[in-house]
């Protein structure tokens, strides 16, 4: 088309906007970080394409980034000379937020500016904070390799429309431009521009320019040159050494290749020397996405060679139990058009997959070691899917069943805090087993009838009810030489525990219950296994237990609950 069109933004968008614009007010100038972040990501974007089809960079010409202002039209301006967007593309990605749990998103919010800000933050709103500063935004842009007449005019004011037509523009990438809202000249000065982007975006690998100022003492005002200079650092985070490295440029590093808003709660940064040779920079998010559960998201580890860019969410790179870390490799072994199918194979990827799963392992330890408080905070965000790993990782079992954390009826909450070590420290005199009882939820597992003997005796057991916790527990035989045994299960033998007098009047009693027994027996029939008599209740006449071979009866309940 050659005319312009007026199109709606999604719904979603829409109620966005109106949200971000009064709830992130107070931390306006993230928009500049937001707009850099996009500037470099497309530069990153061209320079992978590239690749394979050097006609793109039409004829070179370093990539960077340009910010400028305009005080008499009130107007701040970031340009890029990245990939640039198709008319298609700017509708697809400027008008519509097509994020999975999107939904789950508008449904938790609360109309509480405090709270809706840092969901809106861990959502990410990206683009869209622009119109907390500006009342109209401009996009021009132009696609790599397409001719000059064929780029495109994106316009709105950030009231639920957005107008498109098509544009010319010389130079490849995109130019943003925004137009103040009233009272937000303040960002109408070159210290106040490079200070936001000093502090927020210095670890952008992408030179970001803007032109020099000096003051002229004659006119007495400061006189804008045509010279201009490279506000940050622009060499790659990554590949500085860490003492060069503060913890503010590392959160920042963060938030830039998350697409996050708030700080992470740590982070790993290595140089692996050796067969195979790459640089780490993993990182644990403070908080859970909205879509940890769906199988299809994104993972995320960007993956690049030799400092190029190569791609988002290289699943390969880590194994899928820890698919919340987020962070950057770079390999200096493998190939430059390395593909997905390649990477499946490659033994360097193997190696990579394993000495980062070791890290990570080991920046987790370090945490339950040094900071209990944020790894509680982890726990509480991330355990479940921890938990994968004892299935899903053998090598390194025992470092992660060291991890784990579980409610217990030494706490009595459902507040999951007792490593398994912690247990074992406490073990009563004799016991050589590490208890446990599996439900649908806690409070079933705190009232299991099967608690009553250990309660008594003062033995700690283990209460588990997360959907995963049975799967898990079919990988564990021990910990540490202590068998983990379910208190539901078979003919429980509480060995060393029961003393000598109460062993010698247990069989007495079964002896004068024998008569008992036989008649449940006969009138149950085939409904049961068996009957026996049973010391481990203290108040509840008779349970039913399953066999210990057999599979416990919560397991049953989620497998016929799954249809099997
Ligand atoms: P995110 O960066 O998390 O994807 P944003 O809202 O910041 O979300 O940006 C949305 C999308 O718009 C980007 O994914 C990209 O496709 C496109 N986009 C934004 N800015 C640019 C740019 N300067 N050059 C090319 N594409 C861009
Ligand atoms: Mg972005």
């Amino acid at each position: 088309t050659n005319t312009t069109e007026t199109l709606g933004f999604q719904t979603e968008v829409k109620q966005l906007l109106h949200l971000m614009i009064h709830s992130l007010y107070s931390n306006k100038e993230i928009f500049l970080r937001e707009l850099v972040s996009n500037a470099s990501d497309a530069c990153d974007k061209l320079r992978f394409e590239a690749i394979d089809r050097p006609e793109l960079l039409e004829g070179g010409g370093e990539l960077a980034i340009h910010v400028g202002y305009d005080k008499a039209a009130r107007t701040i301006t970031i340009s890029d000379n990245g990939i640039g967007m198709t008319r298609d593309e700017a509708i697809a990605n400027l008008g519509t937020i097509a994020r999975s749990g999107t939904r789950e998103f508008f449904q938790q919010l609360t109309g509480d500016k405090q709270k809706d800000a840092q969901l809106i933050g861990q959502f990410g709103v990206g683009f869209y904070s622009s119109f907390i500063v500006a009342d109209k935004v401009e996009v021009l842009s132009r696609r790599a390799g397409a001719p000059a007449d064929q780029a495109i005019r994106w316009e709105s004011r950030g009231d639920g429309e957005f107008t498109i037509s098509p544009a010319e523009k010389t130079g490849r990438g995109t130019d943003i431009v925004l137009t103040l809202r009233e009272g937000e000249d303040d960002f109408l000065s070159s210290w106040k521009l490079r200070d936001i982007l000093r502090r927020y975006s210095d670890h952008i690998s992408i030179p970001i320019r803007m032109k020099k100022e000096e003051w002229d003492a004659e006119k007495s005002e400061t006189v804008v040159k045509d010279e201009e200079e490279t506000v940050n650092q622009a060499s790659a985070l990554w590949t500085r050494s860490k003492s060069d490295i503060t913890d503010e440029q590392y959160r920042e590093f963060y938030k830039h290749i998350a697409h996050d808003f708030e700080d992470p709660l740590a982070w790993t940064h290595n140089r692996v020397e050796g067969r195979s040779e790459y640089t780490q920079l993993l990182y644990v998010p403070k908080r859970a996405p909205f879509d940890l559960w769906d199988r299809n998201r994104k993972h995320g580890v960007k993956l690049y060679v030799k400092r190029v860019f190569i791609m988002d969410d290289a699943e390969q790179l880590l194994p899928a139990y820890l698919r919340f870390v987020r962070g950057v490799i770079d390999s200096a072994d493998l190939p430059l058009n390395v593909s997905r199918e390649i990477l499946q194979e490659s033994r360097d990827v193997k190696a990579i997959r394993e000495g980062s799963a070791k890290r990570v392992l080991g920046m987790l330890e370090d945490m339950a070691e040094n900071r209990k408080d944020d790894y509680a905070a982890f726990w509480t965000e991330f355990g479940q899917v921890l938990k994968e790993g004892v299935g899903e990782d053998a090598a390194n079992l025992e470092r992660i069943l060291k991890l784990l954390r579980f409610a217990s009826t030494q706490e009595g909450t459902p507040a999951q805090t007792v490593a398994l070590a912690d247990y074992a420290a406490r073990m009563k005199e004799g016991q050589d087993k590490i208890y446990y009882v599996t439900a649908e939820t806690f409070a079933a597992a705190s009232n299991s009838p099967h608690l009553e003997i250990f309660r008594k005796k003062g033995i700690e057991v283990l209460l588990l009810s997360d959907r995963v916790d049975e799967w898990m527990l079919s990988f564990i035989r021990d910990f540490d030489g202590k068998e983990l045994v379910s208190i539901a299960k078979g003919g429980l033998d509480l060995g060393a525990l029961a003393d000598e007098t109460e062993k010698k009047q247990q069989e007495e009693v079964s002896e004068e219950y024998k008569p008992v027994v036989d008649r449940l027996k006969e009138a149950l029939g085939d409904a049961v296994k068996d009957v026996r008599v049973t010391f481990r209740l203290v108040d509840s006449p008779a349970c039913v237990v399953v066999d210990s071979e057999d599979m416990s009866q919560h397991l049953q309940r989620l497998l016929k609950a799954a249809g099997q």
